[in-house]
């Protein structure tokens, strides 16, 4: 077995796709504090800078206190408490649905819902770019997956048209994690109405960050729980706790409670989480500031980039993408930055399509304008050397 180990590992260092992972001490802050020393980071999905907000420590620790560390069992057995039920119902609240439904993790809401509701006879339509545990969900599922290209309407339409299935369910990412792009909803939820289909949108990172009020994708265009009758959100990104919710219908909870082997056979999160997840909704509302602050600091990168012709993709979300194309290369210009002490994690295939590894750069509320500067100027460097 030993030599079998040996030739995968061997085959992603000749790759150029071995990965390595950076253990540091310390909070979640854009300062992240390394065993070499302090970088100024951009990688995490912490975008509103809640993960490290005292009144969040406060209220796990007094959770903690008043439930347990752990929950101790699945949900359906006894590890469901008043915590967790009420963040559900903040959740149906803050997402305007009749319901909503908590999963230990993003990867396993996906798992679950289309797992529930999707087999044999049923079609799901994919973005190439989906999230990989949409991908893995639809194939756990059972269903026919049908891909089609980075929001290629027209190639969706195709695929809808000549589908005999008998249920159809399109899955799309609200903002694509990896490219900072939002799917072409609007064009997505008609067609789903000309096709009888069902719209599922994946809302890890627009929850919290785009919209009037942070509602996300949905409300950045303006779309309602009938055109998306099933809403994805996750609670480690934005958010800046851990787990994921399913929002949508009475009876879909009701039928996801009953069918998703991923909800039903695992252990609840602990309840502490969940109690502050609940005043981490109350937050990104009350501190609508971490929005804003998101938001310039979006517009200073957009436009010191374009100044100093470092070719960022357009996005107008927290995720800002340089495509670098080889591994290599994105591998090269991560390590220079890391000299400067900045740290911009390279993203390699299989993440990404093959020939687009790139350097995917995040935002959080709780970065400077200074930090935006610092990073501006040293990617100047880096290209031009
Ligand atoms: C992070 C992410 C997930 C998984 O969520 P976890 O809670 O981290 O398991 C699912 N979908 C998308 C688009 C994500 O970015």
């Amino acid at each position: 077995m030993d030599s079998y180990l040996e030739d995968i590992l061997q085959q992603r260092r000749a790759a150029q796709l071995y990965r390595v992972r950076h253990a540091h001490h310390g909070a979640q802050t854009p300062i992240l504090h390394l065993e070499q020393g302090d970088y100024l980071a951009f990688c995490s999905n912490d975008y509103l800078g809640l993960a490290s907000h005292p009144l969040l420590k406060t209220t796990v620790q007094e959770a903690v206190e008043e439930f347990a560390v752990g929950s101790g069992a699945s949900h359906l057995i006894t590890g469901h408490t008043t915590a967790h039920h009420q963040l559900e119902q903040a959740l149906a609240a803050y997402t305007a649905r009749e319901r909503a439904l908590l999963f230990s993790t993003g990867y396993m809401a996906n798992v679950g819902v289309i797992s529930a509701l999707m087999g044999r006879n049923d079609e799901v339509f994919l973005d190439k770019l989906d999230h990989a545990s949409l991908i893995d969900a639809a194939i756990l599922s059972r269903a026919k997956l049908k891909r089609y290209p980075h929001n290629n309407i027209s190639a969706l339409e195709n695929l809808l048209a000549k589908s005999t299935a008998a249920h159809k369910l399109i899955v799309v990412d609200g903002v694509f994690s990896m490219d900072g792009d939002l799917a072409d909803l609007p064009a997505i939820v008609a067609l789903a109405k000309r096709y009888d289909a069902w719209v599922m949108v994946d809302d890890a990172h627009g929850l919290g960050v785009l919209g009037e009020t942070g509602r996300g994708t949905l409300q950045y265009f303006g779309l309602s729980a009938q055109d998306v009758p099933i809403l994805m959100g996750t609670l480690g990104k934005a958010f800046g706790v851990f787990g994921a919710f399913v929002a949508g219908s009475e009876l879909l909870i009701e039928v996801l409670i009953q069918n998703a082997r991923s909800y039903i056979y695992t252990t609840a999160l602990p309840p502490a989480l969940a109690a502050a997840t609940e005043v981490s909704l109350q937050l990104a509302d009350s501190e609508s500031w971490r929005r804003e602050q998101l938001k310039t600091l979006i517009a200073y990168l957009q436009v010191g980039a374009a100044q100093r012709n470092i070719p960022l993709l357009p996005s107008i979300t927290p995720i800002q993408v340089l495509m670098l194309g080889s591994a290599e290369r994105a591998l090269a210009v991560s390590e220079a930055l890391l000299a400067k002490e900045i740290l911009v994690t390279a993203i390699r295939p299989p993440t990404v399509p093959a020939n687009t590894a790139r350097l995917r750069i995040t935002l959080s509320a709780l970065h400077q304008l200074a930090d935006v500067e610092r990073l501006l100027n040293a990617l100047a460097e880096v290209l031009a050397a």
